[in-house]
């Protein structure tokens, strides 16, 4: 498995990473178990997962009961910030909730630090300079190693690592938004900005929840317990006009070249910049390893021009 750096950041991760937003909830603590296995025996080192995840806290305690002593060899990735109640005091990214939201997932991930810590989505209300004092501080007292952002425009990305300059703090090493061959928004301001900066990004979404891996067919019956055939609010964001036509020039584009689509969405996303690693979910160990081999492979600049070609196209 290819090792890259995450942004400018000494951390090593793996170019696939595994996405851990099924555990404790769509999937429950045996088959998560069964997919963190895999993931380890083919070399997947980056598993990213959120306080929130599986029911709030379902994720992180399913990961943490399935590590083990395989939690020492991997780098270990979890968010904070979104609501872990409805009281509206346990979510945002004031340092009281920073320090308290690190505290619950090292509890529930049953480890002493976390290796990248997320922001997962802005917080409105605290200002910028206060969460990423928190940040350091939790970096400086052992409990996180590097720190990274979720869901933040560009301009907020900028100010942050401003901030984070003028504080002399080190500052995000990361972000993490939606990137794939269907939805290419990020590549506005975004990324550009990531450039300037030297941030890593890890796209979510990478399969558009599956549609890429070319399971689903246009007028066919969705395949069974699959997650868009089961996540109405997910399909209706997915499974349009616009994304049928285009997944279709994608796996026919795939297939005539002997390749599966999952290869195509996965080395695409490998071949663009500021990508350190694909965060695929997966709620089988199959998938897990067909999705491990497909990054291995590489696109030619005639094939990126041709998928540019057929994505752009489709938006226009
Ligand atoms: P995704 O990678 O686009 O889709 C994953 C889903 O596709 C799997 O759960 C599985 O669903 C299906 N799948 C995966 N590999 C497959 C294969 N080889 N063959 C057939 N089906 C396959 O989306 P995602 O997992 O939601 O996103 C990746 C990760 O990004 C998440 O796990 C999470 O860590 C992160 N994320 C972050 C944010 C954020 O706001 N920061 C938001 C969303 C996700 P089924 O088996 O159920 O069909």
């Amino acid at each position: 498995m290819e090792l890259r750096n995450l942004g400018r950041s000494g951390l090593r991760v793996s170019a696939i990473g595994l996405g851990c937003n099924n555990f404790g909830g769509r999937i429950d603590l045996e088959a998560t178990r069964r997919v963190i296995h895999k993931a380890l025996d083919v070399g997947i080192t980056l598993f990213d997962t959120a306080d929130v995840y599986g029911e709030r806290g379902g994720s992180e305690t399913c990961m943490g009961q399935v590590l083990g002593d395989a939690r020492k060899r991997i780098v270990l990735a979890t968010k904070f910030g979104m609501p872990m109640d409805d009281t509206g005091e346990r979510e945002g990214a004031s340092r009281r909730h920073v320090f308290a939201a690190v505290e619950a997932s090292l509890r529930r991930l049953k480890t002493d630090w976390i290796d990248l810590y997320q922001l997962h989505f802005p917080d409105p209300r605290t200002p910028i300079e206060e969460t990423l004092r928190a940040l350091d501080d939790l970096s400086r007292a052992g409990k996180i190693r590097y720190y990274g952002c979720s869901n933040l425009p560009a301009w907020q990305v900028v100010e942050a690592q401003w901030t984070a300059k003028m504080l002399n703090l080190s500052g995000f090493v990361s972000c993490q938004d939606e990137y794939s061959l269907v939805v290419r928004e990020a590549e506005r301001d975004l990324l550009p900005a990531m450039r300037a900066y030297g941030l890593g990004l890890l796209p979510y979404f990478p399969l558009a929840s599956g549609l890429l891996t070319g399971k689903y067919r246009r007028n066919m019956p969705l395949p069974e317990e699959a997650r868009l055939t089961k996540t109405q609010r997910l399909a209706d964001r997915y499974l349009t006009e616009k994304n049928w036509n285009l997944s279709e020039q994608l796996i026919d584009f795939a297939e005539a070249r002997g390749r599966k689509p999952v290869e195509l969405a996965f080395n695409w996303l490998l071949a663009q910049a500021p990508v350190a690693s694909v965060i695929a979910g997966a709620t089988k160990p199959e998938q897990v390893e067909e999705n491990a081999k497909a990054g291995a492979g590489k696109l030619a600049a005639d094939d990126l021009a041709e998928i540019d070609r057929i994505t752009l196209g489709a938006a226009a």
